[in-house]
């Protein structure tokens, strides 16, 4: 269960993650065999209205009622299937009327999807098709983990049903979700491990009632137990560290390969990468910068929201371009997102200011997002955390070396020790934008000065394995842990 799945809906790496890994898991499955049986991997998304039904091929295939102590709720489902994988989306009244995937409304966003965790619970039973596993992700889906807590004593069709939440973003903790659960007769607790203050909200539930919790890199599943990136939570976090684990976020590689990337002007490998120069002119020449493959192009493509630093990138690149370092060889930095009204102005300001070096577009586009990956010489990715994070990944894939802060998945995916040659990009710890500049500067020398050195880092960078084998291996790995504590339980009532 997710709320968003490329291609169908995508708003960050979250659907990234949701489209891609049920194929993963099926693909590494067949091949691996660690699961006893064949895998049938479902995925359950909202029908937001956003997403295109004449693009794919729709149909509704039943409708039931969900409970609420308002009123009970027509819902209605559809389906199709993407490369073998089933895919249910659920529409409502609830769901129908929000136009976005996600809202600033925190109540209303809350309701949705209280009631999308709830009605994807009664569809399995509607079409009677039990889950060994229900896997969920981020607060918007903590629900249904908590609703199969409470419903597994009692209902035998759940009794066998383990459960797994991955944790993509810790913060979202679905704050408002207390009166959306008591609707939808999911009750608070008290005297839990967790702290009294989250009783009632959807991620903090979800937690304390999923058999695993998956963080998607190592590093994030250390920092969560942390006063830093704990949110509120270490404490309960550390105490329940047995079910936590870390799992690196896969790369869909299918979809992100330089190689192959219909949309670019010239394809490349790691072997010819003299045919990524003709990215960088189209790059230019689309944003409407001097056409130069000499001068460095620094790029940011993120959602603009104040975990991912987009301050500290706009004022690190005006520090860089009002002083004197930079003014025999300047740059030019393109910054690509949507979110934050005061960060969109922010960069927008940066670039009436500085229109010769800066360009700013502030929306979401993927095309435009991949003409960037394939043509920018560096990726800015300050983030303030950084649970794992794609854009480095897929940066690094295209041969656009990452300049980034030491956390969480940033630190685990990017390479950057003294003096080696297995380096991938560039780290900096403190969260200010002079650390950003310096680290800016050092990346600029390596890129004018020692261009060997580039060009050894571009190739180490884009021969990573970030691809979801791996990743689902792992998960896998989980799933089997949870059905073989099933199977020893069977074990036991058996001769109890
Ligand atoms: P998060 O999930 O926190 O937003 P990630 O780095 O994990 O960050 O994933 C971001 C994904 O969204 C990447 O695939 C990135 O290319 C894409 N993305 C973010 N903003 C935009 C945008 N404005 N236009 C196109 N793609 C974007």
């Amino acid at each position: 269960m997710a709320s968003e799945a490329d291609p169908l809906i995508k708003v960050g790496g979250l659907g990234d993650v949701a489209g891609s890994l049920p194929r993963a898991l099926r693909a590494v499955n067949a091949s691996a065999n660690l699961l006893p049986s064949e895998l049938d991997v479902r995925l359950v998304i909202p029908f937001h209205p956003a997403i295109h039904k004449d693009r794919f091929p729709i149909q509704q295939i039943t409708e039931y009622k969900v409970h609420s102590i308002d009123s009970d709720i027509l819902v209605k489902v559809f389906s199709l299937e993407m490369e073998g994988v089933p895919i249910y989306l659920i529409g409502g009244e609830p769901i129908e009327k929000e136009s976005g995937v996600y809202s600033s409304n925190l109540e209303a966003d809350g309701y949705k999807y209280v009631y999308f965790s709830q009605a994807a619970l009664n569809l399995v039973k509607k079409i009677d098709w039990k889950p060994d596993i229900l896997h969920a992700n981020d607060w918007h889906t903590s629900p249904a983990i908590y609703s199969l807590a409470l419903n597994r004593p009692i209902d035998p069709f759940f009794k066998q049903a383990a459960s797994v939440l991955t944790v993509h973003n810790l913060p979202y903790l679905g704050a408002m979700t207390g009166p959306a659960l008591r609707a939808f007769e999911l009750p608070p607790v008290d005297n839990t491990s967790l702290p009294a203050w989250a009783g009632d909200m959807a991620l903090p539930l979800g937690l304390l009632t999923a058999d695993i919790i998956v963080a998607v890199s190592p590093g994030y599943a250390k920092e969560i137990m942390t006063v830093e990136f704990g949110s509120g939570l270490q404490t309960f976090l550390r105490a329940h560290s047995d079910k936590i684990t870390g799992i690196l976020n896969g790369l869909d590689t299918s979809k992100w390969n330089p190689a192959t990337d219909a949309e670019l002007a010239s394809n490349f490998t790691p072997t010819n990468l003299e045919a990524r120069i003709a990215n960088k002119a189209f790059l230019q020449n689309e944003l409407g910068m001097e056409i130069k493959p000499s001068i460095p192009l620094l790029a940011m493509v993120t959602r603009m929201d104040p975990q991912k630093g987009v301050d500290l990138a706009v004022d690190s690149v005006r520090i860089l371009l009002q002083s004197d370092s930079l003014s025999a060889s300047p740059i030019q930095v393109v910054f690509l997102g949507t979110g934050d009204p005061l960060l969109e102005q922010a960069a927008c300001r940066l670039e009436l200011d500085y229109p010769k070096y800066v360009c700013t577009r502030i929306t979401y586009n993927e095309r435009l997002s991949r003409h960037i990956y394939a043509g920018a010489d560096m990726l800015l990715m300050p983030s303030r955390y950084e649970p794992c994070g794609l854009s480095q990944m897929i940066a690094m894939h295209y041969g656009c070396l990452p300049i980034a802060r030491a956390t969480g998945g940033l630190s685990d995916t990017i390479q950057d020790q003294k003096d080696s040659s297995q380096n991938t990009g560039f780290l900096f710890k403190p969260a200010t934008s002079n650390a950003l500049a310096e680290s800016i500067l050092r990346a600029l020398w390596i890129y004018t000065d020692n261009p060997k050195v580039w060009h050894a880092m571009q190739i180490q960078a884009m021969q990573q394995d970030f691809s979801w084998d791996r990743s689902a291996v792992e998960y896998l790995r989980q799933y089997k842990i949870l059905l073989d504590k099933r199977k020893d339980r069977d074990e036991i009532r058996k001769y109890v």
